[in-house]
C-alpha cells in the first residue's frame, strides 16, 4: 500500500519516535506547527476518521490516552491541544488517521 505513514510503521521512512507499542506509533511531526508537535498513528491502516469501526473504538481511546501520556511526560500538562483532521474539507493531508498534539505555546481559538 502506498502510506506514507504505513511506511514509517514498517521502519521504510524514518521518523523521530517517541513512544511505539504493538497498536500505536508516536513521532514528531516533520513541520511543526507549535514547539511540540507530534503525531500519534495507529500502526494498522485506516484512511480516515470516517473509516472508524465500532471495533476500532478501543484503539481510538488508545491513541487519545497515548497523546495524554505523551503530554505529561513531555511537561505539557498546563495545555495543549489535540486535533484529528477528516478528508480534504477538514485539512487532512495524509489519508492514515492521526492525532496532532500540539504544545507548548499559547493556542488561539477558532483555529482557522
Ligand atoms: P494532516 O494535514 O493530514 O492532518 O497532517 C499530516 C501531518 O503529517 C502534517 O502536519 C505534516 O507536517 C506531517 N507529515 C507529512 N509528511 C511527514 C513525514 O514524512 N514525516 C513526518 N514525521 N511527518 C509528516
Ligand atoms: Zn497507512
Amino acid at each position: 500500500m502506498d502510506c506514507l505513514f504505513c511506511k514509517i510503521v514498517a521502519g521504510e521512512i524514518p521518523a523521530r519516535k517517541l513512544y511505539e507499542d504493538d497498536q500505536v506509533l508516536a513521532f514528531h511531526d516533520i513541520a511543526p506547527q507549535a514547539p511540540l508537535h507530534i503525531l500519534v498513528i495507529p500502526k494498522k491502516h485506516i484512511s480516515t476518521l470516517l473509516d472508524l469501526s465500532a471495533a476500532d473504538t478501543a484503539l481510538a481511546g488508545h491513541i487519545l490516552f497515548t497523546a495524554q501520556r505523551l503530554a505529561k511526560d513531555q511537561g505539557c500538562a498546563e495545555g495543549f491541544r489535540v486535533v484529528m483532521n477528516c478528508n480534504e474539507l477538514g485539512g487532512q493531508t495524509v489519508y492514515h488517521i492521526h492525532m496532532h498534539l500540539m504544545a507548548k505555546r499559547q493556542m488561539t481559538w477558532p483555529p482557522g
